[in-house]
């Protein structure tokens, strides 16, 4: 067993270390035995894969991925625990941390220079602070990945796996199905955590694909549509996108009828192709 979901050792570790958790930095770490064994193998953490980890904390996840996958790159900004994690994945010779925040880092540079020949995937238990930010960094850059396996938090793993059409889609849904195919995976409950947060949350997985789910003319563009039509949640599209887009109220409707719409139509009602068209369609104008 993982000795690090023992609350015991965690203790000891805190005292040893004089480590204190720093709520900023969204330090939460599993003590749930089940939660990390799952992670990792719903992740693909396998023989033949390289995994990228966001997050080490004391090393709970790290370990469970370094016993199965090849070989391990994990990145966590908090340097007072580098020296924690030496001694928590010390039995490993498969494991690099890098002292750094994610968002700062080339994730493409270490795939392309540490997991020469394998399959890679990420996993992670991301801090809640930061969680779309990180999701959308990991899409956009393009990385050649199979799997992003995340834990979030409940109501963000909704939305983020929520289906076009729903009353729970906003923007990063969109963006999310636009590069990937979302799934939820399992819910965890609050008390699986040390310290326990006051929300609960899930483990949710994108299985990145390998073109878009839908092809447009000018990618920025459409990304500023999908953004402006669901800044205003409770306007319909022609009203957020007017203001959102600086353009005249009118024309935008034309456009929306044009696309085969109601020009009353809410953003929330759009599939990822509709929203395509209209993109497509003011882009031209
Ligand atoms: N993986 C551990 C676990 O499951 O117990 C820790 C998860 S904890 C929710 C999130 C971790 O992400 C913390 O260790 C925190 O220091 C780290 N972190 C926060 N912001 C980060 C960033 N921008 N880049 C890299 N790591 C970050």
């Amino acid at each position: 067993m993982n000795e690090l979901t023992n609350i015991g050792t965690v203790k000891d570790l805190l005292n040893r270390y004089g480590f204190t958790f720093s709520k900023s930095l969204g330090q939460n770490f599993i003590i749930n035995p089940s939660i990390c064994p799952r992670i990792a193998e719903m992740g693909g953490a396998a023989k033949g894969t390289g995994i990228i980890e966001i997050g080490t904390g004391f090393g709970v996840l790290t370990r469970e991925l370094a016993a199965r996958a090849d070989k391990v790159e994990a990145v966590e900004i908090d340097s007072r625990l580098m020296p924690v994690l030496a001694e928590t994945l010390s039995g490993f010779d498969n494991v690099e941390v890098i002292n750094a925040d994610v968002m700062k880092t080339d994730l493409r540079q270490i795939i392309d220079t540490r997991f020469a020949g394998l399959t890679v995937n990420i996993c992670a238990n991301l801090p809640y602070y930061i969680t779309s930010p990180i999701i959308m960094y990991l899409l956009e850059s393009r990385l050649p990945v199979n799997y992003i396996t995340v834990m979030v938090q409940k109501e963000a793993g909704e939305r983020l796996c929520a289906p076009m059409g729903s009353r729970e889609c906003g923007a990063v849904t969109a963006a999310v199905r636009y590069y990937s195919e979302p799934q939820r995976l399992f819910s965890v409950s609050r008390g699986s955590f040390m310290p326990a947060p006051n929300v609960d949350s899930c483990v949710i997985r994108l299985a990145v694909r390998d073109k878009p789910a839908v092809s447009v003319k000018d990618e920025k563009f459409f990304f500023r549509v999908v953004r402006g039509a669901f800044s205003q949640r409770r306007k319909n599209l022609a009203n957020s996108l007017s203001s959102a887009l600086g353009m005249d109220k009118g024309t935008i409707a034309e456009v929306i009828r044009g696309s085969g719409l109601s020009e009353n139509v809410r953003p929330e009602q759009l599939t990822l192709e509709e929203l395509a068209a209209v993109a497509d369609a003011l882009s031209d104008v």
